[in-house]
């Protein structure tokens, strides 16, 4: 197949693609490198089945040729990035999702939009089940992500209602791994780059919230089989592994020999959701799909990823 990716050179979309190119697939890759990386996608420049477009979603695509798949990844999704990014972040998940959908109107491609645990804010509801409506306020400190995820939902199934879009759509919790941006502030990679150099663990709070880390090929796997899936209505994706963010400090700590790291505990910011875990019930009966990798060997791997690039010379 021919499959577009936006957010290609993000830290998602580049390992969904070598698991498509390793299926033997053509691959378009579409960023504007807002919150992406040009190394993510660096050991693709000699493959010829793999086409990268420098382009902003957020403006009508021009795609020569077939296109039977398309993977709507592009978002800036730590919440620093898209803090700094706010009207980016909306625009790309409303203008940029409705131009992607009018693509797959024309081109007659598959659609699958990358939507978020976010759009399930602070739950009142544990573990989330795709049907709850979630607990977003509306004009919070993540309102821009939240509530545009969830116009880019809205738009999906409307367009699938009353255009007869194929669509797919799918709710990604916490995920880390390899190419994740070391600065964006996301948990994991925070921690990890903060031990390398044996600086403070920066927990927000007292670290007892919890979230449930998904190893990013588990992610990917999901994706891929959502989007070959017949289901229409969100599914969730996630490791149901729950933790507190102290655990995690902790468990960093423990894999890196030799870390002199404390634990530092700063303010909490507002509106940051007190626990997330995903019922993925779902996930396991259409896609037969759940997660393989453990916390601990996932970590390992991505302690390893960045081991001698993120210690400062
Ligand atoms: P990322 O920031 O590494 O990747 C996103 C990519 O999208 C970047 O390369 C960025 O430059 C690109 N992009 C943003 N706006 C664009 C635009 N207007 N036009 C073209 N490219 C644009 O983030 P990620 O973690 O890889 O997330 C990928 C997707 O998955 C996002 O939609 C995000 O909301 C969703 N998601 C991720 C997680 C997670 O834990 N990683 C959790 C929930 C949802
Ligand atoms: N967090 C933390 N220290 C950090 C970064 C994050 O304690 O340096 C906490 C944050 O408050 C949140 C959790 O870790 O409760 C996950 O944060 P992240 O930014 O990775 O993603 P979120 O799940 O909040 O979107």
């Amino acid at each position: 197949m021919r499959i577009l990716i936006s957010g290609a050179a993000g830290f998602l979309a580049s390992h969904l693609t070598d698991l498509l190119l390793a299926q033997g697939h053509e691959i378009v890759g579409v960023d504007n490198y807002i919150t992406g990386k040009r190394d993510n996608i660096a050991h693709l420049a000699s493959n010829k089945h793999y086409k990268f477009i420098e382009a902003d979603v957020i403006e009508p695509l021009k795609i020569d040729g077939p296109v039977d798949r398309i993977y709507h990844m592009a978002s800036p999704a730590s919440p620093v990035g898209y803090v700094k990014h706010q009207v980016a972040t909306m625009k790309v998940n409303s203008q940029g999702t409705w131009n992607l959908l009018e693509l797959a109107i024309a081109k007659n491609a598959r659609f699958l939009m990358a939507s978020t645990s976010e759009t399930y804010g602070d739950p009142s509801v544990h573990p989330q089940r795709e049907d709850y409506w979630g607990n977003v306020n509306p004009i919070g400190l993540r309102s821009m992500y939240d509530e545009a995820k969830r116009f880019s939902e809205a738009c999906t199934m409307a367009y699938h209602r009353e255009r007869g879009a194929d669509t797919r759509l799918i709710r990604i919790f916490n995920t880390y791994g390899p190419r994740m941006d070391p600065y964006d502030g996301r948990v994991v990679i925070s921690f990890i780059r903060q031990a390398l150099n044996n600086e403070p663990l920066t927990v927000f709070g007292e670290g007892m919230q919890t979230r449930s880390l998904c190893y990013v090929t588990d992610l990917v796997r999901g994706i891929n089989l959502t989007m070959e899936s017949d289901f229409h209505e969100p599914i969730n994706l996630g490791n149901p592994d729950e933790v507190t963010i102290l655990q995690i400090a902790k468990e960093i700590l423990e894999l890196i020999p030799g870390a002199k790291s404390t634990i530092t505990h700063l303010p909490m910011p507002p509106d940051d959701p007190r626990v997330r875990c995903p019922d993925i019930t779902r996930a396991k009966q259409i896609l037969g799909w759940t997660p393989v990798v453990p916390r601990k060997e996932g970590l390992g791997k991505m302690i390893e990823f960045y081991r001698e690039s993120l210690r400062k010379k």
